[in-house]
């Protein structure tokens, strides 16, 4: 009996895997898609075959999820085979939406990575001092790894794409809304961000604290204060980067009294998220002097990891802090 359930496929490039713990955390709600689809790849849980795929015609498939940045030949290659075999292509959280955490590697370069993976990590022994290369022969038999590239992509650096399911890992009711929109075919305009068009301080309770007169006199790290859990982070000195990021997460952080690091990146109309963000929090510096300003700045450890966590391969930055 040949079945009529739309097909989706699930996939993960340069990822860590939370996304696709977020999957399974949609709980008694993943049985319901279960039920309304027909899964045809999901390589972290069940066995197709990229030959299964390849098979398939144009647009069989309805609705592609991939989660993960781009940095290999294998990510890409399988992402325009997916492109080319479904009907819509969701990017499916930070990573894919805008680099995150993996887009980090682009403010160094391939071959520091390479140095730090396999010569100077303290707990690395590599007395022959290899490192992989593309092909190989093992036992007489030849191997071909991907290549990596010298940078990390966001998905549609690579393919073109349809929505974007932001977050670090997206929140379950987002992936059940986003699900049940695509099933019903009630979707936003092609590129829409599923999720709130609001900055995350608009929906945050503790913006109601905030005094507009109050200025950041000193910066602490959130290991370094106990953060009163009624006032916004900023006043307290915190960097929040809940005026330059979207909302639609429930305030997941902010209610765990911690501060937004920005996964569900900017608001539409904001191209860069770590400009927007220095822009804000700058704004609140008790400064009145260059050399107070270039003080109270040199507090922020790791600003590029601070400002821009998830977005370096979206931002402006992108491509032009690497070399070879
Ligand atoms: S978005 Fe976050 S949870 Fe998802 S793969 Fe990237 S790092 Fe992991
Ligand atoms: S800066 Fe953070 S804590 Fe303050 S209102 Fe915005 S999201 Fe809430
Ligand atoms: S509060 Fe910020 S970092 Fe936390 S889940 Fe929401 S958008 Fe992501």
């Amino acid at each position: 009996m040949t079945t009529t359930k739309p097909k989706v496929a699930f996939y993960w490039c340069a990822s860590c895997g939370g996304c696709e713990e977020a999957i399974v955390d949609l709980n008694a709600a993943l049985l319901n898609v279960a039920e309304a689809v027909e899964i045809v790849l999901w390589p972290v849980a069940l066995d197709f075959k990229y030959h299964h795929i390849e098979a398939m015609k144009e647009n069989e498939i309805a609705v592609s999820f991939i989660n993960g940045a781009i940095r290999t030949d294998e990510q890409a290659h399988v992402s325009e085979l997916l492109r080319e075999k479904s009907g819509l292509v969701v990017a499916f959280g930070s990573c894919s939406h805008m680099g995150g955490i993996p887009g980090l590697a682009n403010l160094t370069s391939r071959g520091e990575i390479m140095n730090r993976s396999y010569h100077d990590s303290p707990t690395v022994e590599n007395a022959a001092s290899l490192e992989p290369s593309l092909t190989s022969n093992a036992l007489g038999v030849d191997v071909t790894l991907p290549a990596f590239w010298a940078q990390v992509h966001t998905l549609d650096q690579v393919i073109d794409v349809d929505y974007y399911l932001p977050g670090c890992p997206p929140m379950p009711d987002g992936i059940a809304d986003a699900v049940n929109a695509i099933l019903t075919g009630e979707l936003p305009e092609k590129g829409a961000v599923l999720a709130s068009d609001k900055a995350l301080c608009d929906s945050c309770e503790r913006r109601k604290t905030k005094d507009p007169r109050k200025r950041i006199s000193k910066i602490y790290r959130p290991h370094q204060i106990q953060a009163d859990p009624n006032v916004c982070f900023l006043e307290q000195g915190i960097i929040c980067c809940g005026p330059a990021t979207r909302g639609g997460c429930n305030e997941a952080c902010i209610n765990g009294n911690m501060p937004c690091t920005g996964c569900y990146g900017p608001p539409s109309g904001v191209t860069d998220q770590g400009a927007k963000l220095l822009a804000a929090i700058s704004s609140l510096f008790d400064a009145k002097t260059k050399d107070e300003s270039v003080a109270l700045a040199e507090q922020i450890t790791d600003p590029a990891g601070t400002f821009y966590r998830y977005a370096v391969p979206a931002s402006t930055l992108a491509m032009k802090v690497t070399k070879e």
